[in-house]
């Protein structure tokens, strides 16, 4: 058969695409040959991965992938519905009271994804007379929640307590809800939301505190209980929501609060009513990383030995991993600056052939001028396998004039 000709319609997306490759931007989605793990084969080329978020290498831990065979057996490999229809399946309510326990909470609801958490409960629990108080650098799932729920929104200044404090006096004669919304791991520059500082404002101003742990569950707080008991703010933070993508290992996302904030999300939160719940192997495997976070926490121990270890070398070579025109990292995210879009990404693809996987970010992800490569360190990562991806990255960075 011969193909059809070229159509006009979509030809401002051609355009967009051939910008990006003038600007040395545009990327190919790299495919994972064999599992998520230290070592492993993208492409078909074995490399060190520092790309991934399985920061305690759950995602293959053979205690989650038992829990989702046995599962598959005994409960099939689809829900069949949506929560609200038919597809609430009792270990998706294990799940919830497993991470609700977990988290001291009354209660909990997964959605299909962390973003689909963010965004449907963002836009559900506000309309269009309230306000959001949303930190610059926060997640984009929370900035389409935010424009989802038509309410106005006011952003201030990255972990800028003041700013925001100067933003709820000025609402504070203005009927409406107001929101204060922060990420608790900023997932670009790895630094940690002010979250007690931010939930003091909201207490003073009767605003509601929502939370956004997706980096910090699993990696802050006593076994990883997020950003919330790593500031010892409980009880403070009205809606805490998490991710089962990252440490947890699986895929979904989670909302914490009280009974009557879950049941509300029930009846309103878009994603919830109106798109299928996850097969019961994902919940399955989640309840078992749960376990493993209470009974194995040497993991997240030697997460944080490696990302010391990782950060202080980088250092010492004179990589500049943030701190002066960008935030410093507090977490096992290591953005590398390089400022220039195309440098940044040149030097990902020079990395990725000589044997270490550290993904390239550019604008729009993070700001015009602060491209950078970020890396990722994990639990299960051994020193020497980081002090050979160090020993490359000083000399790709030499060879291309990134270092001196
Ligand atoms: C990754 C991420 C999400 C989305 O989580 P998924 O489960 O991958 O959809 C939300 N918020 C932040 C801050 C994230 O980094």
């Amino acid at each position: 058969m011969t193909q059809a000709p070229p159509r006009p319609q979509l030809a401002h997306l051609t355009a967009v695409l051939n910008d990006l490759r003038a600007k040395g931007t545009h990327f190919t989605l790299r495919v994972l040959d064999d599992q998520q793990a230290p070592v492993c084969h993208y492409d078909g080329r074995e490399v060190i991965n520092l790309a991934s978020n399985n920061y305690l290498g759950l995602a293959n831990h053979p205690k989650l992938v038992e829990a989702a065979v046995a599962a598959t057996y005994a409960f099939g490999v689809g829900s069949g519905a949506v929560r609200t229809i038919a597809g609430t399946m009792r270990i998706h309510l294990e799940l919830e009271e497993k991470i609700a326990r977990f988290k001291n909470v009354e209660a909990c609801v997964v959605f299909q994804s962390g973003f689909a958490a963010n965004a449907g409960t963002v836009s559900a629990i506000l309309g269009k007379e309230d306000f959001i108080l949303s930190d610059e650098l926060n997640h984009a799932s929370i900035i389409d929640g935010a424009r989802l729920s038509r309410a106005t929104i006011k952003v201030f200044r990255h972990k800028d307590a003041a700013h925001c404090e100067q933003l709820l006096q000025e609402l504070e004669n203005t009927p409406g809800h107001k929101l204060v919304i922060t990420d608790g791991v900023f997932s670009m520059d790895g630094d940690i939301g002010p979250v007690d500082k931010l939930a003091a404002l909201a207490e003073k101003y009767g605003a509601i505190m929502m939370v956004d742990d997706a980096h910090a569950s699993g990696v802050l707080g006593r076994n990883g209980r997020g950003s919330v008991d790593h500031f010892g703010m409980h009880g403070k933070v009205d809606v805490q929501v998490g991710t089962l993508s990252k440490a947890i290992g699986a895929l979904g996302g989670y909302v914490c609060g009280t009974r009557d904030l879950i049941d509300y999300l029930y009846h309103r939160a878009r994603p919830f009513l109106f798109s299928t719940s996850h097969p019961p192997s994902v919940a399955a495997t989640c309840i078992e990383a749960f376990n493993i976070l209470e009974a194995e926490p040497e993991r997240i121990e030697r997460l944080w030995t490696n990302t010391r270890h990782f950060q202080g070398e980088l250092k010492r070579l004179g990589f500049n991993i943030g701190g002066v025109t960008t935030p410093a990292t507090e977490t096992p995210i290591t953005p590398i600056i390089i400022g220039d879009g195309r440098a940044a990404m040149e030097f990902s693809r020079a990395l990725f052939g000589e044997g270490v996987m550290a993904t390239g970010i550019a604008f729009p992800t993070v700001p015009e001028g602060k491209a950078r490569i970020r890396a990722i360190v994990t639990s299960e990562h051994t020193l020497a396998q980081l002090d050979r991806a160090l020993e490359t990255m000083e000399r790709v960075a030499k060879r291309m004039g990134i270092l001196q």
